[in-house]
């Protein structure tokens, strides 16, 4: 065994949103938006990450700037491969070096076989060692340092931007889980929705975002009541610019159907989970971790709804990648959670 090498293990959160890459000496190595820009004519890779984000729905016709995993799968499949290339590239300098690495990936648990096969060969390729695919929820469970392993069940809620996922965990695996294609995506839109019905006021999801990030609330306190902020797009009687005033108590309105939904995630899993677990679960609690976790008051709404104790881990936006990194220090470990890339 080399440990030279091995520090330079790499976990990869592949998500909907964002991808992290975490190396076990130095941690976060990477952290872009899943975005790729091309020239259509030229197939040439323009901008990839925050610079492509900046470039959404404000392109010209020739340059194409995707979401590749967009909606939990890999919908656009051979953008998926060139941002993953690239920011491998980015993150090991030394191509020299990739050689001997090992890879870890937490993609969505959406993503099929196939695909799961394809992410692995892109890796491979590159020329990794060994690559070894793992579920997002058992990479979020890992990374928010619940014990997976104990035969004590654990609970968690991955919210991203494509898809929530809730898993039971329990001796090493996922005993339920639910994948929805409900989180932060469908929240941005129900606010583009709830603007152009109440408002006649027409936003982009950008803007969407951005509202919900900074007075989004989904159960009431004292604190986000008086929360505002103004929104500026295009009146759709006038067509012209117009800018109001949006509350968090619009946003509450506004959420309540995709938080709804999320909830019945949440309650269907638990339901189906065998009566032993379910009551290790009351006694343990769900952990919240993604992005969507951070929307306030979620903890709060989850916990009156379903009475269980609801935490948002320390570092929700970066369990997964951490998670797939943690898996590395016990390679047997790895190999008991994930699934492990045939030789041919
Ligand atoms: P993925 O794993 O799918 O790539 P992430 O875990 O990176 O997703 O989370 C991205 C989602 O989290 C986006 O929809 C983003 O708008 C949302 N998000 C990030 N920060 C906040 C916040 N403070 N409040 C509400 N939503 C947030
Ligand atoms: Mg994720």
């Amino acid at each position: 065994m080399n440990f030279r090498f091995f520090s330079q293990d790499l976990g990869i959160d592949l998500g909907t949103a964002n991808t992290l890459i975490y190396s076990k000496n130095k941690g976060i190595i990477l952290d872009e938006p899943s975005v790729i820009a091309m020239d259509e004519s030229t197939h040439q890779v323009l901008a990839t990450g925050h610079e492509a984000k900046e470039m959404l729905g404000r392109a010209p016709k020739h340059i194409r700037v995707v979401r590749p995993l967009q909606d939990g799968v890999i919908s656009d499949f051979v953008m998926t491969q060139t941002m993953l290339k690239e920011y491998l590239n980015k993150a090991v300098a030394q191509r020299s070096a990739f050689t001997q690495i090992r890879v870890v990936v937490g993609v969505p648990s959406g993503v099929t076989e196939v695909e799961k096969r394809a992410v692995e060969e892109v890796i491979r390729q590159m020329g990794a060692k060994d690559v070894y695919i793992l579920d997002e929820p058992m990479a979020a469970a890992i990374g928010s340092g619940l014990d997976v392993d104990a035969a004590n069940g654990c609970m968690v809620a991955d919210v991203g931007g494509g898809t929530s996922d809730i898993a039971i965990i329990a001796l090493g695996g996922i005993v339920e889980s639910t994948s929805l294609r409900f989180a932060g995506d469908k929240m941005d839109e129900a606010i583009v929705a709830y603007m152009r019905k109440n408002f006649n006021l027409l936003i982009g999801e950008k803007t969407a975002e951005e509202i919900k990030k900074t007075v989004g609330c989904v159960f009431p306190d004292e604190e986000t009541e008086n929360i505002s902020m103004e929104a500026r797009g295009r009146d759709i009687i006038s067509g012209l610019p117009k800018t109001i005033n949006v509350t968090s108590s619009d946003i509450m309105n506004a959420l309540e159907e995709p938080i709804g939904t999320l909830i019945e995630g949440i309650k269907t899993t638990l339901e189906k989970a065998p009566p032993e677990l379910a009551a290790d679960i009351v006694n343990n609690g769900l952990v919240l971790t993604g992005g969507g976790s951070l929307l306030r008051g979620l903890d709060r709404l989850i916990n009156y709804s379903t009475g269980m104790h609801v935490t948002v881990a320390e570092n929700a936006l970066e369990a997964v990648a951490e998670g797939t990194g943690k898996s590395l220090g016990s390679i047997e470990g790895v190999k008991r959670h994930a699934y492990r890339n045939r030789k041919y």
